[in-house]
């Protein structure tokens, strides 16, 4: 007998003044179990429900699309281009292939990371960045044996538990592009030609790019201990966050926003100025390579990125404009070590992210154009029950023939749909009204001249798709491409 059982029994003793029965005793906890369930279900139905996203996530309304539908269609043009090749991976990871990757003294994994146990118990989390969910799905399937470098290209929402800002939500968009297999300078130049491609065929068209080399796990060591030498010294400049930083993660204390910090950063020794031969010779020819393509960079001693994978190249893409340099509208680099670190063999890697809403902010306030997507040139009216119900059969028709229709199938009155039909500013309407469902015609009227002529509903699709033409209006097709 179970506590609550036992409860139960001593309940049921003085009142029944008798011993009660093992099967009055399961009866009575049922009905109890019963009656709390039910209370706190009702007392769940009675939570307000808050109408509201949830802090730092945002809907993306109608409106907002076409800008998104521009930035999925140059981001993913691009990625074909490049020879990039498409790949998704959960949202969900272990959490300690975070831990691991991008490094346990950083602020990603330290405080804004989504972590939380499933109800089987695994330690997951929601991805904050992408690079090392596609490591691992690269290690986990063998990409090492196709032909290098392994161009791979993704995007999807990222999460990470921040402070919620313009430009920074919790949950936000990443298009991402990484290349596995090749140590070669040359890619990292490549790559940051496709992000500054994909920016400016955006319509952002002023745009910096800041470099930095911070080395190899080799001479990166020597220049820590430098730098730590040097910050330890003005330790009593630094903010809170900055001396626990000294000792987990020194290089994030050169990018701190904290405006004493920065006084410290500007004159601290930079890594450009303490790499080894093979990451002099490789930030060297990087920037020869820039050059080359005669991409306007800026090298920026204080561009360390967050995250701990990185080795040698770093860089991140801004707006050229003073207004859009608060933030970066994305970055990446060179991360040679990680996926051996993922129990990988050794393979250099490349990538770089760029953030969509920020992008997207970008756009509109340089007033870039957005995607417009293609406009019905035609209307189909209709009139009596008959007639409504073919005309559902006829909308499919012209549909399935790459035709774009508009219709207003709920309206009774041919003069309401008429009003539709013109506020859309179609060119031709097609009324089907009882006369024309019986006799198997349709009305086609020219909504410019006025013009009407009744035709047979079986020669309608080419004699539509004719005027279509003739009017140098475009038939739709599923491959259209309109940018
Ligand atoms: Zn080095
Ligand atoms: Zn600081």
């Amino acid at each position: 007998m179970g506590k609550d059982n036992k409860k139960i029994a001593k309940k049921l003793k003085p009142a029944k003044l008798v011993k009660a029965t093992k099967k009055e005793v399961v009866k009575a906890v049922k009905t109890e179990r019963k009656t709390k369930n039910r209370k706190e279900a009702v007392k769940k139905e009675l939570e307000p429900i808050v109408l509201q996203a949830p802090r730092g996530m945002k809907d993306i309304l109608p409106e907002d699309q076409p800008y998104w539908e521009q930035t999925r269609r140059v981001t993913e043009k691009l990625a074909r281009d490049y020879g990039f090749s498409r790949i998704d991976t959960p949202l969900v990871e272990f959490s300690n292939l975070f831990n691991r990757s991008i490094g346990d003294g950083t602020d990603v994994v330290e405080k804004e990371l989504y972590s939380f146990a499933t109800k089987g118990g695994d330690k997951v989390a929601l991805r904050p960045e992408m690079t090392a969910g596609v490591a691992r799905a690269y290690i986990q399937h063998g990409m090492n044996v196709l032909g290098k470098p392994v161009k791979l290209f993704s995007t999807g929402h990222v999460y990470r538990h921040d402070r919620p800002q313009e430009g920074r939500q919790r949950e936000f968009y990443q298009i991402n592009y990484e290349a596995f297999g090749e140590q070669d300078p040359i890619l990292d130049a490549q790559m940051i030609q496709v992000a500054t491609r994909v920016v400016q065929s955006l319509g952002i068209k002023a745009v910096q790019i800041q470099v930095n080399s911070i080395g190899c796990p080799v001479c990166r060591k020597d220049y820590k201990d430098l730098l730590v030498s040097y910050l330890e010294s003005k330790s009593n400049k630094l903010c809170v966050d900055c001396k626990r930083r000294l000792d987990v993660n020194p290089l994030r204390v050169l990018d701190c926003k904290e405006d004493k910090c920065s006084q410290v950063a500007a004159s601290a020794p930079q890594s450009v100025d303490h790499l080894c031969e093979e990451c002099r010779v490789h930030f060297k020819n990087l920037l020869e390579y820039l050059d080359e393509l005669d991409l306007p960079y800026t090298i920026n001693p204080r561009l360390v990125r967050g995250l701990d994978y990185y080795t040698k190249t770093v860089f991140e893409i801004w707006s050229g404009s003073e207004e859009g340099r608060k933030s970066a509208l994305g970055g990446g680099g060179r991360y040679d070590g990680l996926v051996k670190l993922l129990g990988g063999e050794a393979t250099p890697a490349i990538g770089f992210a760029l953030g969509a809403e920020r992008l997207i902010i970008e756009m509109k306030r340089v007033q870039a154009k957005s995607y417009k997507g293609l406009k019905p040139k035609i209307f189909l009216a209709q009139l009596g029950e008959m007639a409504k119900k073919k005309s559902l059969r006829l909308f499919s028709e012209l549909e399935k023939n790459g035709i774009l229709v508009a219709e207003s199938f709920g309206r009774g009155s041919l003069k309401s749909q008429l009003r539709v039909a013109n506020r859309l500013g179609v060119e031709m309407t097609l009324i089907l009204g009882q006369k024309e469902a019986l006799d198997g015609t349709v009305i086609i009227k020219n909504m410019i001249s006025g013009e009407q002529e009744t035709v047979s509903s079986a020669k309608l699709i080419d004699l539509v798709k004719r005027k279509l033409k003739n009017d140098n209006v475009v038939v739709y097709h599923d491959n259209h491409d309109n940018h």
